[in-house]
């Protein structure tokens, strides 16, 4: 028999915030605010962290030696996860990002992986971006992923130096080109000996993440992995 005031005190709550799906606009559990468990399940999931040599892991072969690399999901425009993240990046939906990040930590705890990463590192924004958003959407991720998991998220050891634009209309070596050198490690002694998982949003063609990878590049005995939460797939 659940507890009458805690019933009420919820009921109270879901007038002030109404806990409704974002997919199906039913509505859901006190702490469930994104998507319901129906259509949570029908994210299109890719299972890629159970493939070695899966798209995303070859998407960076002969560009930055990964130990790991996966996409949880793919992204499509005009399906429930582009509209998820679009209200991440540009409605002010952090908790969208919380929830994200959560589900990646329940999938890494359920492949037993999550010991095998020291450090979570969100690809930084460059910080006039930061302050327009308010927040870095990938830190909000990681920061659900470490509720889950534990793995700590670095700080502000690593930044983004170069301010660039939309780089949605670009083509890949004009984008490799606009992404070269933009990151840098502000404390190298931080990620020493260290295996770091890169964390992204949606990757399209890796260019950021390679750049990423290369501001590492000089840091003794480091070990790289990649998750995003989507890939660009058409
Ligand atoms: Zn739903």
């Amino acid at each position: 028999m659940p507890n009458p005031f805690l019933k009420y005190l919820s009921g109270l709550a879901s007038l002030v915030f109404p806990q409704v799906c974002r997919g199906c606009g039913e509505s859901v559990e006190i702490n469930r605010a994104v998507l319901c468990r129906k259509c949570e399940a029908e994210l299109p999931r890719t299972y890629f962290e159970k493939v070695p040599g899966n798209p995303v892991e070859q998407m960076f072969w002969g560009r930055c030696q990964l130990q790991f690399a996966t996409s949880l999901f793919f992204y499509r425009k005009g399906e429930l996860l582009q509209d998820i993240i679009h209200q991440l990046k540009y409605k002010g939906h952090k908790h969208s990002g919380f929830y994200l990040g959560q589900q990646a930590g329940r999938i890494l705890l359920r492949e037993g992986m999550t010991n095998r990463f020291d450090i979570v590192v969100p690809v930084p924004l460059h910080a006039r971006k930061e302050k327009n958003r308010g927040y870095n959407q990938s830190r909000i991720i990681a920061e659900g992923l470490e509720d889950i998991t534990s793995i700590r998220v670095a700080g502000d050891a690593v930044i983004r130096t170069v301010y660039s634009d939309s780089q949605t209309r670009k083509g890949r070596y004009e984008r490799w080109q606009n992404v070269e050198g933009i990151f840098k490690v502000l404390h190298k002694d931080v990620f020493r000996n260290k295996h770091l998982l890169i964390l992204d949003d949606v990757v399209t063609t890796g260019a950021t993440i390679e750049a990423l990878c290369m501001a590492f590049s000089d840091i003794e005995n480091i070990q790289l992995s990649v998750l995003t939460i989507g890939i660009a797939a058409g």
